[in-house]
């Protein structure tokens, strides 16, 4: 409401009123004293410090950045999390979720995380932010599961955040209150930082059960041995070797090379940004495992999520299981 309310002066002022009986009635709460008194008021000022946060962003001349309103977001319910099935190539069912952030900016409008993780990471947001990210994870994976739609969710943890020790340690208590399976993902750069810190953590997931997604592979500059090194069960081949699969000579054979690759290590693999019909036609014949795509699905919100999987039952809709085309392709089985 204020949104739309704090555009101009004008509005301002019965803005300013609002405050100005918002803190007299606080003020009054106190006076009465006694807990309940002490109670409003505390409700009373937290609505002024959030009212407050929120007149200093429409505050005529006040440039403000991404980054000064990245502390606030998630006090300000800014940030809410979508999810996007993953689809089990060989039954075609729906087998979990991966698990995007996004800001819904007062003023900027939607901003997807390419916009903001790096600014957190930089402006030390970044353990608060994925704290949140991992608790309303468990708060819409316990009432999917309520919905009949028991999942695994995967939540995308920052590499800066896998050395620090203290974040393991709250992560690992967090996920043992989980109804379902958690699964971290994780970017090589993890192993760039600080590879005892970030193994060390790795290794504390694993075995207490969280299963851990190698995200992205193939974009950076990830070696064998890394690949060796990591306790791993799940590898996401990244988007740029899928979205040309069937149009380019060599993706197919990195993408084929890199399915037995991960399966002679015995981990699963994801295809990620699956947007056509006969790029999920030939991941199937090269035997991926899980496939990940606007072909599939968008992310989405729970609701959305919910619906989705009542209407198609678990599985995934109108995506034919055999294409003609496959037969033409030429690459082998
Ligand atoms: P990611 O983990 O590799 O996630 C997959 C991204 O590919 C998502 O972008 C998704 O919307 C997009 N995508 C999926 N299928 C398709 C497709 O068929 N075509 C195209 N063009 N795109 C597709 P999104 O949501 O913008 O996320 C970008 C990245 O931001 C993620 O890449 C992840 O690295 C990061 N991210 C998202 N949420 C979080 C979070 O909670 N914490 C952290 N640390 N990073 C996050
Ligand atoms: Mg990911
Ligand atoms: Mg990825």
């Amino acid at each position: 409401m204020f949104t739309t309310l704090l555009i101009s002066r004008g509005v301002f002022l019965i803005d300013a009123s609002i405050i100005i009986s918002v803190a007299a009635a606080a003020l009054a709460a106190m006076a009465v004293g006694g807990w309940v008194g002490a109670t409003l008021a505390g409700r009373w000022s937290n609505g002024l410090a959030t009212l407050r946060r929120r007149i200093a962003r429409h505050l005529p001349g006040a440039e403000r950045t991404l980054a000064d309103d990245l502390s606030a977001a998630v006090l300000d319910r800014e940030m809410f999390i979508t999810h996007q099935p993953k689809l089990r190539a060989r039954s075609g069912t729906i087998e979990g979720v991966e698990v995007l952030l996004r800001w819904q900016h007062p003023t900027r409008g939607l901003i997807g995380p390419n916009d903001f993780i790096s600014l957190a990471e930089e402006r030390g947001e970044i353990r608060r932010l994925t704290e949140w990210v991992v608790r309303q994870t468990l708060v819409e994976q316990r009432l999917l599961a309520e919905a009949g739609h028991l999942m695994a969710f995967n939540i995308n943890i920052s590499a800066r955040l896998l050395a620090e020790r203290d974040f393991s340690e709250w992560a690992l208590a967090t996920v043992a209150e989980a109804c379902g399976p958690i699964g971290f993902e994780i970017t090589e750069t993890a192993m760039i930082a600080d590879p005892e810190g970030a193994l060390r953590s790795l290794h504390l997931f694993a075995d207490a059960g969280i299963k851990i997604a190698i995200d992205d592979y193939g974009a950076g500059l990830s070696s064998l041995a890394y690949l060796k090194q990591l306790p791993a069960h799940e590898l996401k081949i990244d988007r740029m070797f899928i979205s040309s699969l069937s149009s380019s000579h060599r993706d197919p054979l990195l993408v084929r090379s890199t399915i037995d690759l991960a399966h002679a290590l015995d981990m699963e693999v994801t295809a990620e940004g699956v947007d056509s019909p006969a790029s999920q036609a030939l991941l199937k014949v090269m035997g991926c495992d899980l496939m990940q795509g606007f072909l599939i699905a968008k992310p989405m919100r729970l609701g959305e999520l919910r619906a989705y999987l009542d209407l198609n039952d678990g599985k995934a809709p109108n995506i034919p299981n055999e294409f003609n085309w496959i037969e033409k392709s030429s690459i082998r089985t």
